[in-house]
């Protein structure tokens, strides 16, 4: 459930962009040859100009990115949660996500239809997200069921049932998973984490425009999402999914010229990958040598042993200490043996909680 689902309503750039992050893993694929690729799944590497800077001091034969998940989540309209479209199936694809990339139509173009008749951002957002609580609002009474018969034995289905009957109504006025107020009560926890309530992810709004508007830093559709996205706490990134599309066939330094004329400093494809991997709840750390640079994924807030597992599961099973140099330190200084003279490399040992950008190395028993 490590992935990022795309969502939105039919023609507002969903498959254009999804495309572009497939060409986006296309571009790697040899450094990955354990992925299998799958039609509506995207293996995705998250760019990170920390690698290049380490192999620029270690000179490796290849630069190995952290990477995510991205599925393509297409058919979801009005209605779906009653079965329209493709109806439930997909529903449950959304379930097993776990941010939401919700793609915007904020361009104008007369020759490609709107099935709402026209482009209005917030209304489109409305129908896409009324869709997942009422599904959220079927599983949710499926559960009730459930509990209203066991509770009469057991006091946890008791306190369970007295909670989602509370989120029952907090559902039934239309309002968010993400709004109710008991979010932090052990009770809901654990409906949530059984039932993965689709209007409790956090959510990425892609606010797809086009080239004029890419340009000129947006446009007033793009700032209604944006008020919206402030009200709900969400993140807004604008891009053009055409753009996109054309800039991942493109060498590093003509893409880099494209956004330059354009006016732009980061691709929207590369911001929203950064974002994902972040609200993911995801960092990397490093490992610097001849064969590879490489970034290793971690969740946040992991310790030396479990990352080390990351690499292989002996490296947790062995775990005597793990030498550490901070990102900063291993450039400042100019790699490791500068590192070593000059006192910047720690030894840390199993209750060492592993920081965003350092670069690793794991002693251990065999
Ligand atoms: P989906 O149904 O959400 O997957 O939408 P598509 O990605 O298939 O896009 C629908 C149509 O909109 C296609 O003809 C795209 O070429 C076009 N399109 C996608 N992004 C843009 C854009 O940024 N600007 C313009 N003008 N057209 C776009």
């Amino acid at each position: 459930g490590l992935g990022v689902g795309i969502v939105g309503l039919p023609n507002v750039g969903k498959s254009t962009t999804f495309n572009a992050l497939t060409k986006a893993q296309n571009a790697e694929a040899q450094n990955y040859p354990f992925c299998t690729i799958e039609p509506n799944k995207a293996i995705v590497p998250v760019p990170d100009r920390r690698l290049e800077a380490l192999a620029k001091i270690v000179n490796p034969d290849k630069i190995q990115y952290s990477t995510i998940d991205f599925v393509d989540i297409a058919g979801l309209v009005r209605g779906a949660s009653k079965g329209e479209g493709l109806g439930n199936q997909f529903l449950s694809n959304i379930r097993e996500v776990e941010v939401i990339l919700h793609m915007v139509r904020c361009f104008e173009d007369g020759n490609i239809t709107h099935v709402e008749g026209d482009v209005n951002p917030l209304r489109d957002i409305e129908i896409i997200e009324t869709e997942l609580i009422y599904a959220d609002i079927t599983q949710c009474e499926k559960k009730i069921d459930k509990l209203k018969k066991q509770s009469k034995g057991s006091k946890d289905a008791a306190a369970q049932l007295e909670v989602a009957l509370k989120l029952m109504e907090h559902l039934g006025e239309l309002q968010p998973v993400k709004t109710f107020e008991d979010l932090d009560n052990e009770h809901f926890k654990a409906l949530d984490k059984e039932l993965r309530f689709l209007s409790n992810k956090d959510v990425i709004y892609g606010a797809n425009v086009d080239e004029d508007s890419l340009a000129d830093g947006g446009n007033k559709y793009v700032d209604e999402l944006k008020q919206h996205a402030q009200e709900v706490g969400a993140d807004v990134i604008m891009l053009c999914a055409k753009i996109e599309e054309e800039l991942v066939g493109l060498e590093e330094d003509e893409a880099k010229e494209f956004l330059t004329d354009l006016g732009v400093e980061e691709s929207g494809l590369e911001q929203i990958i950064r974002t994902a991997f972040d609200k993911l709840g995801l960092q990397s750390y490093f490992t610097a040598g001849k064969i590879e640079v490489r970034a290793w994924t971690i969740r946040k807030n992991t310790k030396a042993p479990q990352a080390a597992a990351v690499i292989h599961n002996d490296f947790e099973k062995g775990f005597i200490k793990a030498e550490v140099i901070s990102y900063e330190d291993f450039v400042n200084y100019g790699g490791e043996a500068k590192c070593k003279e000059a006192g910047k490399l720690r030894l840390e040992g199993k209750d060492y909680i592993v920081q965003d950008g350092d670069v690793m190395h794991f002693r251990f028993n065999v």
